[in-house]
């Protein structure tokens, strides 16, 4: 699953996203709360773990603005504030839990584990993404292209998963960055197309006609013709 976490305080984000990742979760850390909710706006991530009191704008508003914008990514917010009026404030903001600091992390999975079934049962989505002769199946995370399975690395299967989440969609290079890296990178650098190279790569072969087709000066999509 991709995994956005909004999250100013360094050592939480880091254990959430080394937690996360040993069980096999793709996340992306937001340290204060505008860059949080521009990312989590473009809605590309599976589920969102806000924490409250960020440095710019509070995570209530954070979750308000996400909800009255139509995005309905499962969201848990873990905060330290744990009287029953915040808890009652925070779910009626549109959170869909409420996880107190501190907790423990088996804790913190199992309630990701229901949330996740639950959504997923609502919008009846696939486990596999299959985009012609693609398929990447998000819970094994492992990805074949004409039935033969793929090696590629966290970076590679996280920009799949973004194309193949729509394919036909055109992704800017800054939309792959700010999903993939994260808000901190320079938007110069070209690691998009590198890593865009290495996938064309494992897929096509390199091939000028690849699935992964570039606009120019836009960014890439999933040509699912080719
Ligand atoms: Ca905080």
């Amino acid at each position: 699953m991709r995994i956005l976490i909004v999250e100013d305080e360094e050592r939480i984000a880091n254990f959430l996203e080394r937690g996360l990742r040993a069980e096999g979760h793709f996340c992306v850390i937001a340290k204060d709360g505008e860059s949080g909710l521009t990312l989590a706006l473009e809605g590309d991530f599976d589920l969102l773990l806000l924490d409250l009191m960020l440095p710019g704008i509070h995570g209530h508003e954070v979750c308000q603005q996400l909800r009255m914008n139509k995005i309905n990514t499962p969201l848990i917010i873990l905060s330290a504030l744990d009287s029953l009026e915040d808890i009652i404030a925070g779910l009626r903001m549109g959170a869909d839990d409420y996880v107190t600091k501190p907790f423990s992390f088996e804790e913190l999975l199992a309630r990701i584990e229901t949330i996740i079934r639950r959504s997923a049962a609502i919008e009846g989505e696939q486990q596999v993404l299959t985009v012609g002769p693609l398929k990447f199946d998000r819970q094994s995370l492992r990805f074949s292209v004409a039935d033969n399975e793929i090696k590629m690395t966290a970076k590679e299967l996280a920009i799949i998963e973004l194309l193949m989440s729509n394919p036909g969609t055109l992704f800017s290079r800054e939309r792959i960055l700010s999903n993939v890296w994260g808000l901190n990178m320079d938007p110069l650098t070209n690691v998009v197309d590198v890593y865009i190279g290495k996938l064309r790569k494992k897929i096509d072969g390199g091939s000028e006609n690849s699935m992964i087709e570039t606009v120019r000066g836009l960014g890439y999509r999933l040509n699912m013709d080719k």
